[in-house]
């Protein structure tokens, strides 16, 4: 399809409205702009997993090289009990006979590619940050009012104030706590609690298990989640490791719902005797204080997302437990659906709806199944049904559980998240490439470009 005139916003700059950015642009669409409520695209957070479809669609943007140079591939996984005995283990990306990787990144490092491609590609003036949107309203003649809040000078000192932009097309991608759902679900509130809170942070340490290898364990209430971030090691030996550790109230506690800074002596002394293999967690989780604590919450699935000119994506649309390593896997993919849903209309550019409900159709039903098996703990509940179980360990695994138990315990997810090695071959269904294309990175070994 050739340039499409119909100005498209997108309210949020994480990974899912830069990806979309960067789709919609390669899909034709030249009047996109991005609001972001931080000052700044600054690259926070910790570690994310992209899932083999995600680089497929990350490198049909021509971003592989750049992203996989910053990233660890995963090549195993395994979930364990606290003993560190293995409930269920298994290969995963290329090492599984994917054509793609698993990559294990900085969540602020992919940002930064993303930000740096649609600098160069959208241009400068693309990426409006200090804007919040606050809501929005139809304005007649298929166009769209979103109101924004910005401080005043930049400094929240001197005042918020507020303006408008005219929009043809609005993309909620603002995260769990989305503005844009809100508006269109006035009365739904704040995120569910879990009842679980987790501590996350990254420490460097030896490389351990051979270096490719993400480690759940897990006691029933008290888990750890353990990757790498970089392939090799530094000058100093070590290499970045990702850890979140999390606590599930018991039944009946009282559920600490607050983000807050807390000592280390909090969580980190009832993972001291937790090892494996050369996995030492006494090692991994130590360091500085404080460390933030924050809820695990999630949302609830949506009846729909799309509403005329305006849709969800990501977190905004589905923000799930982090049980299976796939939350920025499904926002790139949401990025990649809507861009092709709207390419492949040709009503789009003047009347996005159907479009819309095409891309609505197509992904809320997995994303809503997907969002309720995380809920549930998706393939890391393997863990809990080993120690309720067998709270003191077991002989072999196959006592305590079916291996058919496991295996549809752990493969479901994947079909459900689409990343399972059938699906994640495939080439990328949501090529568009109306434009000139970015430069093509060299396909690295092991990759087909989509
Ligand atoms: C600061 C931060 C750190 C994170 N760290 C991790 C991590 O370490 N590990 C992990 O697995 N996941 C992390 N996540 C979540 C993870 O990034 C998402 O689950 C996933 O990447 C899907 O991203 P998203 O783009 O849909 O939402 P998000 O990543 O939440 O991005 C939403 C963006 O919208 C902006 N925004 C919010 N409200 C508005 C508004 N009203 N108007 C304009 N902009 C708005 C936010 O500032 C944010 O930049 C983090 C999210 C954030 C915001």
């Amino acid at each position: 399809m050739g340039e499409q005139s119909m100005k498209i916003l997108i309210a949020g700059c994480g990974i899912g409205g830069l990806a979309a950015a960067l789709s919609l642009y390669e899909a034709g669409f030249r009047d996109l702009s991005l609001v972001e409520a931080a000052p700044a695209v600054r690259p926070y957070g910790a570690g994310v997993n992209l899932q083999p479809n995600a680089v497929r669609e990350l490198a049909a943007l021509g971003l592989y090289e750049e992203i996989a140079a910053r990233s660890a591939t995963i090549g195993r996984l395994g979930y364990h009990n606290h003993l560190g005995q293995t409930v269920w283990h298994e290969r995963r990306g290329l090492a599984a006979g994917h054509r793609h990787p698993q990559l294990a990144v900085h969540r602020g490092e992919l940002l930064t590619v993303l930000a740096e491609a649609v600098t160069r590609r959208l241009g400068p003036g693309a990426i409006r940050t200090d804007a919040k949107v606050t809501g929005f309203e139809r304005a007649g003649e298929g166009r769209l009012r979103v109101r924004l809040a910005h401080r005043r000078g930049g400094t929240a000192k001197e005042g918020v104030t507020g303006s408008t932009t005219g929009a043809g097309l609005l993309i909620g991608a603002d995260g769990i706590r989305s503005a844009v759902r809100a508006t269109l679900y006035p009365r739904e509130g704040a995120p569910p609690a879990s009842g679980t809170v987790v501590w996350r942070g990254i420490t460097r340490v030896r490389p351990f298990l051979g270096g490719d290898s993400m480690v759940v364990m897990g006691d029933g209430r008290w888990k750890v989640v353990v990757y790498p971030l970089a392939g090799t090691p530094g000058t100093d030996g070590l290499v970045p490791v990702n850890w979140a550790a999390s606590r599930a109230a018991a039944p009946g506690e009282p559920v600490d719902g607050a983000t807050r800074p807390v000592p280390r002596s909090a969580f980190a002394p009832h993972f001291d005797t937790w090892a494996l293999g050369d996995l030492r967690l006494r090692e991994v989780l130590a360091g500085p204080d404080p460390v933030v604590q924050f809820p695990l919450i999630d949302r609830d699935p949506l009846p729909r997302w799309s509403f005329g000119r305006v849709t969800l994506l990501g977190d905004s649309a589905h923000a799930m437990a982090p049980m299976g390593s796939n939350a920025t896997t499904q926002a790139i993919v949401d990025a990649r659906a809507l861009a092709h849903a709207l390419a492949r209309d040709p009503d789009a550019g003047r009347d996005p709806e159907r479009a819309l409900l095409a891309y609505d159709r197509e992904r809320r039903p997995a994303m809503n199944r997907l969002a309720l098996m995380s809920r549930a703990k998706g393939p890391e509940a393997v863990i809990d049904l080993a120690c309720e179980r067998a709270p003191d360990g077991f002989g072999r695994i196959g006592e305590v559980i079916d291996r058919s138990e496991l295996v549809a315990l752990t493969r479901s997810y994947a079909r459900a998240g689409h990343f399972d090695a059938r699906a994640a071959n495939l080439p990328s269904p949501y090529s568009t490439r109306a434009s000139a294309p970015a430069p093509a990175a060299a396909p690295a070994p092991g990759v087909v470009p989509a």
